[in-house]
């Protein structure tokens, strides 16, 4: 099928990577120059675990190329997946400017073209519910062309998102028109034959389930979270109480894994959006307000544990931080939670040297000159006061511990993802903080 996407950020190189590996003909339209030259060229702008190889055997193919022409890619097009940003505004909504603009963009392009064929324009942003309707309204202002919009929520993860989209848990799409049904599951068959379901229902659902899921992840997240804080006060160890509830097939052992709170491009906006929705219509979300909150605090919470072991003073400390990515496989670095604690470490007057294995040029973009940025987890913690963690990264799993103690000036290591066994950090003559353990 012949596919424009909209966007070519994390979810709109993937969408494309992904329906041109099926054989599709795909035009990915950016209003970025500078990534669309890159893409021109065969680099990829973001890192993804296995997008390099899988845009550069299609584009040798030549089943997907890039422009800055939104026109000629939609006029060329039987579907236009809008897959931009959906910031969060300063009301804490979801912003949509980007997402109109380009949905003017597409009714224009269709309202030109000298055919008449019928378009499916869908949304794979996540975006709140009465969007569909939006974007109709103004599509159907512009052109009197036929064409549908479908809601296509995306619910692939950071990290492993070629793999996620390459083979969808399910396809959700909300739409009641018939055509555009059978369109969207003509172009997501290949991706499901293992059985795994394309899920129909009506638009508004489709747009409340992405932000459904996601708060849902994001409050396993938050509950984790406050009962690791609470271990820590009973002198509970909350790994081994996370294996006692994780044997209950009703809970289960995935998304329940204790740190420095969740960050990125979704939960956070999307959990804020979701309150903001709410609000709009009259009802108040008690739950997500405070698994807002208690990821906020989550953050803090590790920052005072920091302060306290030097005293509530950090001035002139040197500390060695390994991973600033939000979360291990990605270098994005929005809404990490190592932005937050390292700003606060140089707030009060704290030497940061940072080290990730893909981030540091995100990093770079957002510190500038005021860290330290090291080639090596090593060179990171060199003469440093204290070795913070902060993202799982495979690499910092199992590091020479005779290194990491003769490199760092006091043998002090805190972990805000749990990557070490607490007595073993003991007797290898650590102190030892991690979260929702007692110290070792
Ligand atoms: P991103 O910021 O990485 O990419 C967005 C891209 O859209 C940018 O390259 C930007 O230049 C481009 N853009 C903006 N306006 C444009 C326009 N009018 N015309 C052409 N290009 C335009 O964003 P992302 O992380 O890929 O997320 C995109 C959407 O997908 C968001 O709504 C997000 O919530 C949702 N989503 C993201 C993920 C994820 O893991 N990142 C997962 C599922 C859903």
């Amino acid at each position: 099928m012949k596919v424009c996407i909209i966007g070519t950020g994390y979810v709109g190189l993937v969408t494309g990577a992904g329906l041109a590996e099926m054989g599709n003909d795909i035009i990915c339209v950016d209003k970025d120059q500078t990534k669309i030259t890159e893409l021109q060229q065969g680099n990829v702008p973001i890192y993804e675990p296995g997008l390099q190889d899988l845009l550069e055997a299609n584009i040798r193919e030549g089943r997907i190329r890039f422009t800055l022409d939104l026109h000629q890619a939609v006029q060329a097009s039987q579907i236009c997946m809008i897959a931009v940003g959906t910031p969060q505004d300063e009301a804490g909504s979801a912003d949509l400017s980007y997402v109109l603009e380009a949905a003017k963009g597409i009714a224009q392009a269709i309202q030109k073209d000298t055919g008449n064929t019928y378009k499916v324009i869908a949304t794979k942003s996540t975006v709140p519910v009465g969007t569909a309707e939006k974007i109709k309204a103004i599509v159907a202002e512009i052109t009197d062309k036929p064409f549908a919009v479908v809601s296509n929520p995306e619910f692939l993860k950071q990290g492993a998102a070629v793999e996620d989209f390459l083979k969808p848990d399910r396809v959700v799409i909300g739409t009641d028109d018939e055509q555009a049904s059978e369109m969207m599951r003509e172009l997501y068959s290949p991706f499901l034959r293992t059985g795994n379901p394309v899920i129909f229902m009506d638009v508004r659902s489709a747009e409340m389930t992405k932000y459904v899921a996601n708060a849902f992840l994001a409050t396993k997240i938050s509950f984790i979270n406050e009962m690791a804080n609470l271990c820590e006060k009973v002198g509970a160890d909350i790994g081994q109480v996370r294996v006692g509830i994780a044997s209950d097939s009703r809970i289960g052992p995935q998304f329940l894994f204790p740190g420095v709170g969740y960050g990125g491009s979704c939960f956070p906006k999307d959990v804020r959006a979701l309150i903001q929705t709410a609000q709009s219509f009259g009802f108040t979300t008690d739950i997500l307000k405070q698994v807002d909150a208690v990821n906020n605090q989550q953050r803090e919470y590790f920052l005072e544990k920091i302060l306290t072991y030097f005293n509530g003073d950090i001035q002139g400390k040197i500390f060695g931080i390994w991973g600033l990515s939000f979360k291990a496989r990605t270098d994005d670095m929005r809404e990490a939670p190592s932005v937050t604690i390292i700003e606060a470490l140089l707030n009060q007057g704290a030497i940061v040297k940072a080290f990730d294995p893909k981030a540091l040029h995100t990093a770079k973009t957002i510190f500038k000159d005021k860290i330290i940025y090291a080639e090596t987890a090593y060179d990171a913690i060199g003469n440093a006061d204290a070795l913070v963690l902060l993202t799982e990264w495979n690499e910092f799993r199992r590091p020479d511990f005779d290194r990491v103690k003769t490199l760092l000036k006091t043998p002090v290591i805190f972990d805000g993802r749990n990557q070490y066994d607490a007595a073993r950090m003991a007797s290898r003559g650590f102190y030892y903080m991690s979260v929702g353990r007692a110290p070792a």
